[in-house]
């Protein structure tokens, strides 16, 4: 697949149209299966920055946009669902070629589920309680009260270079779907998609409503996590990074969502159908060369499987053809950096070095037409105790760890044993089973028998050191309005209010 499209230099999207960076800077876009330069993108500042907030800033004081009727703005979005479709092969296109991500997994997947989400959320704009009434009790006296639901004004996004289109679009959703305008810092590896879609969205919004400045974490991400009249900032990236974000945003006490890191526990009961447990378990940990924060990192197997699921394993994981993802017969594309390939490497060093067994990967490889590229085996580790490095640290990469454990008890202090909390898993044949386990795995989402099933209409997020909030499902959109209460009093005479008697002693 190859589209005809200009990618070699990519200005920020400010206001509704392409501005050039204030110090005239660029900085390059790799092939992560090629190693070859495939765009050059505007450097962002601090000033840059600043012109996008005010540009979003002027943009909410519209009150044609602010305060749009939901069936207006639920026509809005579906006119952003078919924007996505119509522009589907560029941003398919642009996504292979930054992210590394497979033509097969981003085409029949990534961008139909962009799709759906503004969809999904047009339908729930359409019931949500915007205003809420509140029953008149006797105390403190008649009045009539409700609740009003508004936008926060300005938002933030920074997001990973991981699935980076895929990610934007979960936070440009709500945010728009809310009557909010948004200012978004791409990852530095993968900015090109989401400067397209604030393009072809741009087309069917005003002016200023989506922003696009693009640069570095510390020149660009900043500036917008301290910048005072952004009111909300969501973030997707490592744990470090949103530790950081928090105390950024703490300043100017920024409303903040947080979608960090994962090490996601994944176990196999005794009773599992492992015709379709060992496959699900690799699609949940290989999918993507591993670069997915909701990936099964960790398998734990019963002692009585251990040696028959290993070989297992082995044997579909040596049917996983590494290549250039922008083939159709590629099963797992390159890692997205050449440092992300070295830190992937030194995991596997430090796994071996504390005792761990390697069974099949553990090495780069060279892909022939790809020699440029940033290729790693997929590896899987046994011998693994929960305590290891390999066991505790996100890596990020393709690599399994197999953990065994003999009790069920014993297996969810293990599964629990992590200061991640965002997915885990079960595989069993027992649905009273896999429910009770489900129960006592401290995650934001649960699979039995299955993995990286996200919904458009359920929330997403993560329990302890994963994040804050929630993203997708009708919960996204309570992260993206304020509550407003008001009141009227119903009481006309004076001397009849309670608040009189609680301050004036002395009556009529
Ligand atoms: P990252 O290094 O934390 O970076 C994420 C974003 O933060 C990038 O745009 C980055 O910009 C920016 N950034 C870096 N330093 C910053 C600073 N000082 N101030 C403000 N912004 C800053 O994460 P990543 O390596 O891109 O992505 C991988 C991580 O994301 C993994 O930990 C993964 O688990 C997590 N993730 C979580 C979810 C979820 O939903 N929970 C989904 C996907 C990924 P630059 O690119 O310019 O450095």
């Amino acid at each position: 697949m190859s589209v005809d499209v200009e990618v070699k230099t990519f200005p920020l999207f400010i206001n509704g149209k392409w501005e050039s960076s204030s110090s005239r800077e660029t900085f390059d876009v790799i092939n992560p299966a090629t190693g070859e330069l495939v765009a050059k993108v505007a450097k962002g500042t601090k000033e840059d920055v600043d012109k996008a907030v005010q540009a979003a800033s002027a943009a909410f004081e519209n009150t044609a946009w602010r305060e749009m009727k939901p069936k207006d703005r639920a026509k809005v979005l579906y006119a952003i669902s078919h924007q996505i479709i119509t522009h589907a092969e560029e941003l398919v296109y642009l996504e292979v070629i930054s992210s590394g991500g497979t033509l097969r997994r981003i085409s029949s997947n990534d961008i139909l589920q962009m799709a759906d989400l503004f969809q999904t959320l047009a339908k729930f704009t359409l019931e949500y309680p915007f205003s809420e009434n509140l029953p008149s009790p006797p105390f403190p006296g008649p009045a009539h009260n409700f609740i009003w639901r508004e936008p926060i004004g300005v938002c933030a996004a920074i997001t990973p270079w991981n699935m980076p289109m895929l990610i934007a679009t979960w936070k440009i959703a709500p945010a728009l779907a809310m009557g909010n305008t948004i200012v978004i810092k791409p990852a530095s590896f993968t900015p090109l998609t989401t400067l397209k879609l604030a393009e072809i969205i741009s087309e069917v919004v005003p002016p200023g409503v989506i922003n696009v400045v693009t640069g570095s974490g510390t020149e660009v991400g900043e500036p917008l996590a301290t910048h005072p009249k952004v009111e909300k900032i969501a973030f997707t990236g490592s744990t470090e990074i949103g530790r950081k974000i928090m105390t950024l945003a703490a300043g100017t006490v920024k409303n903040t969502t947080l979608e960090l890191g994962g090490k996601s526990p994944n176990i196999l009961l005794e009773d599992a159908d492992l015709s379709i447990a060992l496959p699900g378990s690799l699609f949940g940990v290989f999918l993507h060369s591993g670069q997915l924060c909701e990936s099964g990192t960790r398998l734990f197997v019963p002692d009585k499987l251990h040696d028959q699921v290993v070989e297992g394993l082995v044997k579909l994981t040596s049917t996983l053809k590494l290549g250039n993802p922008l083939l159709e017969g590629t099963d797992i594309g390159p890692v997205i950096s050449k440092q992300q390939r070295d830190t992937v490497l030194s995991y596997i060093e430090a796994g071996i070095e504390e005792g761990a067994t390697v069974v099949c990967g553990g090495k780069e490889v060279a892909v022939p037409g790809c020699e440029g590229g940033y290729f790693i085996e997929p590896t899987i580790f046994i011998n693994v105790k929960n305590d290891m490095k390999i066991a505790q640290e996100e890596i990020f990469g393709p690599v399994l760890t197999v953990i065994r454990y003999s009790e069920i008890e014993e297996v969810i202090e293990m599964a629990n044993d992590t200061i991640y909390g965002l997915a885990a898993g079960v595989w069993t044949k027992d649905v009273n089973k896999a429910y009770d386990v489900a129960r006592k795995l401290r995650a934001g989402v649960v699979w039995i028998n299955d993995w990286h099933m996200l919904r458009n209409d359920a929330p997403f997020g993560g329990y302890k050191q994963s994040g804050i909030g929630r993203e997708m499902g009708k919960h996204s959109l309570d992260a993206y309005t304020q509550l407003k209460h008001v009141h009227t009093s119903m009481v006309p005479e004076l001397h009849k209010r309670n608040w009189y008697q609680l301050l004036f002693s002395e009556t009529e």
